[in-house]
């Protein structure tokens, strides 16, 4: 279950193309590694398996969300439908000063993820169950993060109603998608605007080594979300906002 000599040269390498050197936490992401691989041995975590898999899909998809530039210093950040972890946990190993929350509405997970952030001395990390349109109405979470992450979660329309609420007026919302992202946005634009977003730009590239297409989309919180929103659980993926 760890990492082959031919997985690091192509963790490295890959991480390399983004720019980010990540020789001194190489041990972190070997431990994530294997400990990954084990749990899904047990239990459904992540369909991705395989070793070139989970190395450019999961630990280097995750860290391109760094070509934001928008994660820098003593940020409040959450991760909404984090899964196993991405992206916030391989961008938490890199970056120690983020204050990172992992939310997730299946208890393994959120479990799994409280266990590496153990073994991994991640301190400043909070282990989060339950569903975002619930916390979005709590006090110490509605409007109190200044980024919010999402990956694989819903399509932007939905996902705009998950995680604004979350987000600070004047902080940011990133999301990681892929090719196809125009379309999405089209039908997204009445739900931003509702919610008090405003789409600040999209930062599209290649994902290294697969050449996949990705994109970022950039949402800046410019107002308060209005009452009413998050609607109850299920209801942003039922009907999106238009
Ligand atoms: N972000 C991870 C996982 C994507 S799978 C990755 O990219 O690998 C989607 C995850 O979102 C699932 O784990 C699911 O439990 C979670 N999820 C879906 N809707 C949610 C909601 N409303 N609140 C919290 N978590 C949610």
């Amino acid at each position: 279950m760890r990492m082959s000599e031919k997985g690091v040269g192509l963790l490295l390498g890959a991480a390399r193309e983004l720019g980010i050197e990540l020789e001194p936490y190489l041990d972190q992401f070997l431990l994530l590694y294997q400990r990954l691989m084990e749990a899904n041995q047990i239990t459904n975590l992540t369909a991705i398996r395989d070793e070139a898999g989970v190395i450019l899909k999961h630990f280097v998809d995750s860290l391109s969300c760094l070509k934001s530039e928008k994660l820098s210093g003593e940020l409040k950040v959450v991760d909404v439908g984090t899964g196993a972890g991405f992206p916030g946990l391989p961008l938490k190993i890199v970056k120690r000063e983020l204050e990172m929350s992992f939310l997730d509405a299946t208890k393994k997970k959120i479990e799994f993820i409280e266990g590496v952030c153990r073994e991994l001395g991640l301190s400043n990390t909070h282990c989060i169950w339950g569903r975002a349109e619930e916390l979005g109405w709590k006090t110490g979470h509605r409007e109190a993060y200044d980024r919010v992450l999402s990956r694989a979660v819903a399509s932007l329309d939905t996902l705009s109603e998950l995680c604004l609420p979350l987000v600070k007026v004047g902080g940011i919302m990133i999301v990681q998608k892929g090719p196809g992202v125009r379309n999405e946005l089209n039908r997204a634009r009445g739900a931003i605007r509702t919610l008090g977003g405003a789409l600040a730009d999209v930062i599209t590239f290649d994902l290294p080594v697969l050449g996949e297409p990705r994109s970022l989309v950039i949402i800046e919180k410019i107002q308060t979300t209005p009452p009413g929103f998050p609607r109850r659980v299920g209801v942003p993926a039922k009907n999106p906002l238009s």
